[in-house]
């Protein structure tokens, strides 16, 4: 049987930094546990660029369409900013998003108890919360013609299109119905059905999905705006969330900061189901490049060792070992070790990008 493959990308600024941290965990995995992958690195961003004169080279596109997962630290940095537009680090990026067709953003709101002080909310609302919001990312009305600003009598007008075909939905509903069969089994949909057509076809078509392909899923419908009150008053009440380009967009963000620091923040793109039957995946923490501390050990390597937690549950069928490394995640928070990002008033033991690293090699044990 083949190896399952990685194509890890580590990208510019702290985006090595903390790919390295990942590298310890990997290793840890191949040596404690039987688990085995093929794995490749490559450039993306800022250092393609120094390399080859372009963002993402022709060579690594192709090795991100054949592996089962991506993993990406982060692109971007002031070096790159008077680039003309089309060989700025992001556009490595953009096109591996594109040409991958990764459809479905993944952002997880997980809260670890000992950061639940970090919440704007109140502990007992967030300790322990995970959800997961599945948004679509690749259509919707941030793509929809017509667009542009146009002369209307005597003003401009300016025109955004809400646009979503039914394999457009399909597809998406089916990324979250699947999540929910390795979570806890519920699915709340979002959109404004009240309002909007798009939201009406929004939701006939994730409830025929739901209904041919996966009645063993709970399912509800919710309006948008609703569930942006119930992700404030009562965000445990949600399993997986599924929802639009727009509505995800600003759903994702607000069920993000329940949980703190920008530094904790994992995220998954999934794409078309691939012969082998996983989707297409790219996975990096939600953070950029953060120049501003970049090569002083002072990032927090959180975020892309729990993309990776999010690889081996999604695309690697490894629930188990997922959820290993979250609770040793979990028990170094615990025991109050903290980047300078997770310092708050209650204060903690200062550590490095690479002492985080190792403690939690230290409690995944052996
Ligand atoms: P950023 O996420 O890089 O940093 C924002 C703030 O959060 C900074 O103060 C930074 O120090 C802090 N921070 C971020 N990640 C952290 C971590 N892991 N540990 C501790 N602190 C962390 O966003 P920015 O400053 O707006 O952008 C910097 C560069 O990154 C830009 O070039 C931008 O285009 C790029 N960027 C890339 C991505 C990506 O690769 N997906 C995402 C956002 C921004």
């Amino acid at each position: 049987m083949t190896k399952p493959s990685l194509l890890i990308l580590p990208g510019d600024g702290i985006g090595p930094e903390v790919m390295t941290e990942v590298r310890k965990v990997i290793d840890w995995f191949f040596a404690n546990r039987d688990l085995e992958f093929d794995i490749d690195e490559g450039l993306v961003g800022g250092a393609a660029y120094d390399a080859h004169g372009v963002p993402l080279h022709d060579d690594t596109m192709a090795k991100a369409q054949e592996v089962d997962a991506v993993l990406l630290g982060a692109v971007g940095g002031p070096k790159y900013d008077t680039l003309d537009f089309s060989l700025k680090p992001e556009r490595g990026l953009l096109r591996l998003r594109k040409e991958m067709d990764l459809f479905a953003n993944l952002r997880p709101a997980q809260c670890f108890d000992a950061l639940a002080d970090f919440s704007s909310l109140k502990k007992h609302v967030v300790a322990g919360l995970d959800i997961m919001i599945v948004r679509e990312s690749t259509s919707g009305v941030y793509f929809g013609e017509p667009r542009g600003i146009f002369e209307e009598g005597n003003e401009r007008v300016g025109i955004n299109t809400q646009r979503y075909s039914e394999s457009e939905i399909d597809r998406v509903a089916r990324s979250a119905f699947e999540l929910a069969r390795r979570r806890n089994n519920k699915v709340c949909s979002m959109e404004k059905a009240n309002v909007m057509e798009s939201g009406i076809l929004w939701r006939e078509v994730v409830q025929k999905v739901h209904d041919e392909d996966y009645p063993d899923v709970e399912l509800s419908h919710m309006y948008a705006d609703a569930g942006a009150m119930q992700l404030c008053r009562w965000p445990k009440q949600f399993d997986v969330i599924v929802t639009d380009n727009l509505f995800g967009d600003l759903l994702s963000d607000a069920a993000a900061m329940l949980t703190g620091s920008l530094g904790m923040l994992p995220s998954a793109t999934l794409g078309p189901i691939m012969a082998n039957g996983r989707p297409k995946a790219m996975y990096e923490p939600v953070h950029g490049s953060a120049p501003d501390i970049a090569g002083q050990g002072k990032a927090n390597p959180i975020a892309c060792i729990l993309s990776f937690a999010m690889a081996l549950r999604y695309s690697f069928d490894r629930g188990e070992e997922a959820t290993h490394l979250e609770n040793a995640i979990e028990s170094v928070l615990a025991d109050g070790l903290r980047t300078p990002d997770l310092m708050g008033p209650e204060g903690g033991t200062p550590v490095s990008t690479a002492e985080m690293g190792d403690a939690i090699l230290k409690a995944l044990g052996n």
